[in-house]
């Protein structure tokens, strides 16, 4: 008898996340964790979590985060969709929208969780290559397709786009879905959230694991028309009602209504990374003008992936794509201050 089974396994190659060393003595500059922790309310509010609560099902519609976002964004709760990170969020919304013949269009430089979801969908893509300067040619999507997507600001490269641009694109796109992946719009970019109401194909989709300091308890979110938000619903439904667990919902909604603490941990990372950007220029990397919790360098003479390693000796952690176009970038996460110091310290013995 022939054992066949092999022949019907569904073959991925998946993703592969940045790495998490274990230790206390490690900078870890490799993921885009905000280095900050979660608002206060996270840790008072842990402490009256009990056990015992975990003996039921969570809320199947998430009800109280999705009241607490859409009131923080101004937003009616049938325009908000969550998930377990906004990985979660992103392969439904690819499930639930991108079912054309036609081929789904995101830059040759990007996420790079897209073409894994694609892949592993079945789902046809094309991907349009970025400027020699890095940016989006907003003109590459306008050709007929089964639906876009692209994060802005973009990773790795931390660049952003403006709104009337992505507004372009939407005006040239208004039969498909079109999804802007916002993980990093907090730090210094300006959402498209006001689209929506302008355009009923749009999806914004934001996370909590980057701005907000929560990437460990995964929460993300998609906000849009209603009608795509029911969409969406009616899929995660077929596929798994309870996604987000109790200290999840319960957590996400003390982050959400803590906006000072927000706004004041984007401002300092922020800051950290406008002073890195002057240091790293001064050390002879060239990068462009993130927008985002990290840089994405190239060294005017040293090899990136040598100094990756270089780093690494020491403790600190950066990211590298050996990929076509990148391999000689670097993608390095803002830290606290004194973690950018030991950075460049560090940079100026190996260099
Ligand atoms: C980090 C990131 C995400 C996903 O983050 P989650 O932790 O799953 O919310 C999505 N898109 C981009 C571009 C990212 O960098």
């Amino acid at each position: 008898m022939m054992r066949n089974w092999e022949d019907y396994v569904r073959k991925v190659t998946p993703y592969v996340p940045g790495e998490q060393p274990e230790g206390t003595d490690i900078i870890k500059l490799n993921t885009n964790e905000n280095p900050y922790p979660p608002a206060p309310g996270v840790q008072e509010r842990l402490k009256w979590l009990s056990a015992d609560s975990f003996r039921l099902y969570p809320e199947p519609d998430c009800k109280t985060l999705v009241r607490a976002i859409a009131k923080h964004y101004g937003l009616e709760s049938a325009q908000v969709f969550t998930g377990v990170g906004s990985d979660d969020v992103l392969a439904m919304i690819f499930l639930t929208f991108f079912n054309s013949e036609k081929p789904v269009f995101f830059p040759d430089i990007t996420y790079s969780f897209y073409d894994v979801w694609a892949e592993m969908l079945r789902i046809p893509y094309e991907t349009k290559a970025l400027d020699q300067d890095f940016l989006i040619r907003k003109e590459d999507y306008y050709e007929e397709n089964g639906g876009v997507i692209f994060p802005n600001p973009n990773a790795p490269t931390g660049i952003l786009m403006e709104l009337s641009e992505i507004e372009d694109i939407l005006l040239h796109n208004q039969d498909v879905i079109v999804v802007i992946d916002e993980a990093y719009i907090d730090f210094g970019g300006t959402s498209a959230l006001p689209l929506i109401e302008k355009y009923e194909n749009l999806l914004v989709v934001q996370t909590f694991s980057k701005s907000r300091s929560m990437a460990g308890m995964r929460i993300g979110y998609a906000m849009g028309n209603e009608k795509l938000i029911r969409f969406l619903n009616d899929v995660k439904y077929s596929f798994n009602s309870y996604t987000m667990n109790r200290a999840a919902l319960l957590l996400g909604v003390e982050a959400v209504q803590d906006g000072a603490y927000f706004e004041e941990c984007c401002r300092k990372i922020i800051n950290t990374r406008e002073r890195t950007k002057s240091e790293l220029s001064r050390l002879g990397f060239a990068f462009g003008d993130s927008k985002s919790n990290f840089i994405f360098a190239t060294h005017k003479s040293i090899p990136a992936e040598e100094i990756f390693e270089a780093l690494k000796k020491e403790k600190i952690y950066v990211r590298h794509f050996k990929k076509p176009r990148i391999e000689n970038y670097l993608r390095i996460s803002i830290g606290t201050d004194s973690e950018m110091e030991k950075l460049i310290h560090c940079l100026e013995r190996i260099l």
